[in-house]
């Protein structure tokens, strides 16, 4: 499929202008950041893993009735997408508390939260990400309103059901995650759709019984052997098979996917 002019380019992936108005071709790199880009390498076969890893569940989550930008995947890198205006919010999902949470408050690395707990962050990195409150969303309008924030807010803890039971079934545990939210009009109606993508490099997965790290704090905390974890929830997810390793992957053709706007 021939792509049109570069759109975006971030840490992680390109977007393309798409084959058709309102769609756009999403690329995903090798290239991986940390720390609001102070590190910085390349992780050899990282994007055919995350885009594999983020077709599936998109998929997944898209036959429970939640509508995301995915439309289909094109070939081992790249994904055709509904072209969205993406909020300016990281929408964070904390089911046990690390990282950022635990350096910000001083909460016990590794405790179970009692629910749920969401947070956000301003999409700046300039800023660095900052963590801002729901008054700020509404405030500066990066949300046009408060129905459209808990909308945002119910479809993060549906997609957190939904991944957690999927995780556990293969024996591993979602810690947090970050989603990504856009506004597309679809049949002449504003829409909030799920975008950007949901892989090791947007999530902490730990095995559940050794709690091995299956995720990008593999890069970020130098524990080697990154691309094997990512191999790792792909064969799991069932993705790929028992025996491959990244330079004999061979991905199926990709699923047909309706592509009638939702
Ligand atoms: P933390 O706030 O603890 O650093 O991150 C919480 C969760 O959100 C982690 O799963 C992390 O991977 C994800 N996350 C937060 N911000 C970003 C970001 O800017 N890029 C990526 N790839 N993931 C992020």
């Amino acid at each position: 499929m021939n792509k049109g002019k570069k759109l975006y380019e971030g840490k992680a992936k390109i977007v393309y202008e798409g084959p058709e108005k309102g769609t756009a071709i999403q690329h995903f790199k090798d290239d991986a950041t940390a720390f609001n880009n102070q590190k910085k390498s390349t992780v050899e076969g990282k994007g055919v893993l995350n885009n594999r890893i983020s077709e599936h569940i998109l998929n997944n989550l898209n036959q429970i009735g939640i509508k995301t930008h995915l439309i289909r995947r094109l070939n081992m890198r790249e994904q055709l997408i509904y072209l969205v205006n993406i909020i300016p919010v990281e929408f964070i999902v904390r089911n046990i508390a690390t990282g950022s949470l635990t350096k910000r408050l001083g909460i016990a690395d590794g405790t179970v939260l009692s629910k749920p707990l969401i947070e956000y962050s301003y999409k700046n990195d300039e800023l660095g990400d900052p963590l801002i409150a729901r008054e700020h969303i509404l405030e500066f309008k990066w949300v046009k309103n408060i129905k459209s924030l808990n909308f945002i807010n119910d479809t993060c803890l549906r997609i957190n059901d939904f991944m957690q039971g999927m995780f556990r079934g293969v024996g591993i545990k979602l810690v947090d995650f970050k989603l990504e939210f856009g506004i597309t009009t679809i049949d002449g109606k504003e829409q909030i759709i799920l975008a950007d993508e949901i892989s090791p490099d947007t999530c902490r997965l730990w095995d559940v019984v050794s709690e091995k790290k299956l995720d990008k704090d593999r890069f970020r905390k130098d524990l080697g052997n990154i691309i094997q974890a990512y191999q790792e929830v792909a064969r799991r997810l069932g993705i790929i098979h028992e025996e491959s390793n990244i330079s004999t992957v061979k991905f199926g053709k990709p699923k047909a996917v309706n592509i009638k706007k939702k």
